[in-house]
């Protein structure tokens, strides 16, 4: 379904002021959310990090980031939405280091075992996002599905680069709150009493040894 996806040659390439305005000039995004669905987690990002760029990727368009800029003027400047594939085009848009978050909130589970490959929590991609975290960086993900919690939670305690945040460690951090039901995913969930499966992790200066 990403036949008509318009993206960059190279980060250098993109021309990040259609979105944010020339108040982008000489600052990069921070935040991305991975397949963002409507965008609801990023509104809410938005106005607790004013000073912070942030981007959804979402390959079909659903945002309501636009209408929200233009019923409010002068908010929500410094988030945007773009219909793109993640696991195809992140090398087009960012840079080494360029993240300091990266969140994954109720990713499409595929089931079978024969589609695993398309998960987009997976072994391969998490040293692609490990390339563009910087040190000590986090990855925020949640689902309401049990099966794919305990596939991502294993995938990156494979891979030498992140660390399992504690209970203790996630306590302090304001975003943990707003994984579960800012979404609308999320929302859905809490509708329906599903369970949720929160777990973030820091990517290390250095592999483990
Ligand atoms: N995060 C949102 C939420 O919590 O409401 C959306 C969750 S929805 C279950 C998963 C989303 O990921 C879908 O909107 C889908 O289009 C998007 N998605 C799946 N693969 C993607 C990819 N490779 N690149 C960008 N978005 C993707």
């Amino acid at each position: 379904s990403d036949h008509f996806i318009d993206y960059p040659r190279t980060p250098d390439d993109m021309n990040w002021e259609q979105y944010f305005g020339p108040s982008v000039a000489g600052k990069q995004i921070e935040f991305l959310d991975v397949g963002c669905g409507y965008g609801g987690l990023l509104v809410k990002l938005s106005t607790l990090y004013p000073e912070i760029l942030m981007c959804g990727l979402e390959l079909r368009v659903k945002q309501k980031i636009k209408a929200l800029r233009d019923q409010h003027p002068g908010q929500y400047d410094n988030v945007c939405c773009l219909r793109s594939n993640a696991m195809k085009y992140l090398p087009n848009y960012f840079r080494k280091h360029q993240l300091s978050k990266m969140f994954f909130l109720y990713p499409d589970p595929h089931f079978k075992t024969v589609k695993h490959k398309w998960r987009i929590i997976n072994t391969n991609l998490l040293s692609e996002y490990a390339y563009f975290l910087r040190p000590g960086g986090i990855i925020y993900t949640m689902t309401d599905v049990e099966d794919l919690h305990n596939w991502m939670v294993q995938a990156f305690e494979k891979h030498p680069l992140y660390k399992r945040l504690t209970d203790e460690e996630l306590a302090t951090d304001p975003i943990v709150p707003l994984l579960g039901d800012t979404t609308e995913e999320g929302q859905k969930v809490n509708r329906n009493k599903g369970s949720m499966f929160p777990a973030v992790f820091m990517r290390l200066e250095k592999p483990r040894t």
